[in-house]
């Protein structure tokens, strides 16, 4: 019962990600275009962090293989503000 409501959270988790993923590489244009002030407290990166928080609970030590969304959401230097740590390429 338990594994099987994991799974479903799993699967919804999986389309969310997907979704996020191409609002991600779109938005990722325009953040090298235009710089940080692309990014805004509900930019992909805000949701990219709340997804990455989701797939260490829910994939564990697996989360680690979703590269891209790591490299995007992964928490910020302490000292850097996240609008800063958005520039970062890929
Ligand atoms: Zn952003």
């Amino acid at each position: 019962m338990l594994a099987q409501a994991g799974h479903k959270a799993q699967r919804r988790f999986l389309e969310e990600l997907q979704h996020w993923h191409d609002e991600m590489v779109m938005h990722q244009r325009f953040v090298q275009r235009f710089g940080p002030a692309a990014c805004s407290d509900d930019c992909p990166h805000a949701a990219g962090r709340r997804l990455w928080r989701e797939a260490r609970e829910l994939l564990g030590p697996a989360a680690d293989g979703l590269t891209f969304l790591r490299n995007c959401a992964g928490d910020p230097p302490p000292a850097t503000p996240a609008r800063a740590a958005c520039a970062t390429p890929a």
